[in-house]
């Protein structure tokens, strides 16, 4: 194992710089908590930055726990990209002058409430819903300042910053106006939804989301699911949707019991098989067809 590791040090200094590890660059290393900030921090930072995932693809990030690399990589990063609220361990692990919290750059909605029914899960800390990303127009809002954030940690980088936060911020533009558009007349207007993740979408788009449970890891309770077929019913839902990386368990319950069908939105927390871009229009598809929109 020594003999190991010393031929390893020796073979990355000789390969380059002493101060560079094998395998590092000498860009500014930016860590994004989970996989919207990390595909938002690869456009606006481009090539000039470095960019690592603290959440793995197919983990749902509420429950991360920092191994030891991990909180040594927020401490030496340039920048952490995070949401306050929605991970425990990185709100713990970041410092405030090399981290950006995305919840800072866009007004935030209250968290629901259930009329105290369950613990929240990871979102202890605040009081606002955590979730933003799935609204196009904030997550826009958040590339523009995330580029003034990365222009001031690397100012001799810092137009490139400016111009691909443009960028970005006229794709989610694009994005948003699609949403607008293709929920613009449709049937119903209620989302009924196993995890409560998607306020922000709602409010964008003047939706009426009901939410089963804000924990995607505990079992909601009779009287909630039967809470929320009654308002299924009165609302003439014909669609409960369920998500990727939650066992569709609850919302088939409940979908029985209303007599509706499953579908499944994507609360991006995880690397969808595409992007955000595609997983947002698939999104937007398995709504229209959900709420019987006609544009
Ligand atoms: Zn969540």
């Amino acid at each position: 194992m020594l003999a190991g590791a010393a031929l390893l040090t020796t073979a990355a200094c000789g390969s380059g710089s002493a101060e560079t590890p094998a395998g590092q660059s000498d860009k500014p290393e930016v860590v994004a908590a989970f996989y919207p900030l990390q595909w938002l921090t690869e456009q606006v930072g481009g090539s000039d930055v470095q960019v690592t995932v603290l959440t793995a693809p197919g983990v749902e990030p509420h429950d991360l726990e920092l191994g030891i690399q991990q909180v040594t990589g927020i401490r030496n990063a340039a920048l952490t990209v995070y949401i306050k609220g929605v991970q425990p361990a990185v709100d713990e692990a970041v410092e405030a002058e090399t981290s950006f919290d995305a919840a800072t750059a866009v007004t935030t909605i209250p968290m629901g409430e259930h009329a105290g029914e369950e613990e929240e899960h990871g979102h202890e800390e605040v009081s606002y819903d955590p979730h933003l990303w799935l609204d196009p127009a904030r997550l826009a809002t958040v590339a523009t300042k995330l580029g003034e954030r990365l222009a001031a940690a690397d100012p001799e980088h810092a137009q490139g910053f400016k111009d691909r936060a443009a960028t970005a911020a006229s794709t989610l533009g694009t994005l948003d106006q699609e949403f607008a558009k293709g929920l613009s007349t449709c049937k119903s207007k209620a989302l009924v939804t196993a995890h409560e993740a998607f306020s922000y979408l709602a409010d964008r788009y003047r939706l009426k989301q009901v939410g089963i449970t804000l924990d995607p890891d505990t079992e909601p309770s009779p009287t909630r699911i039967s809470e929320v077929a009654k308002v299924a019913k009165a609302e003439g839902v014909t669609t409960i949707f369920t998500e990727t990386l939650v066992s569709p368990k609850v919302a088939e319950v409940l979908a029985s019991e209303v007599g509706a069908k499953t579908a499944v939105l994507d609360p991006l927390e995880s690397k969808p098989s595409g992007d955000y871009l595609s997983a947002m229009r698939d999104n937007l598809k398995t709504l229209q067809t959900a709420l019987g929109c006609t544009a």
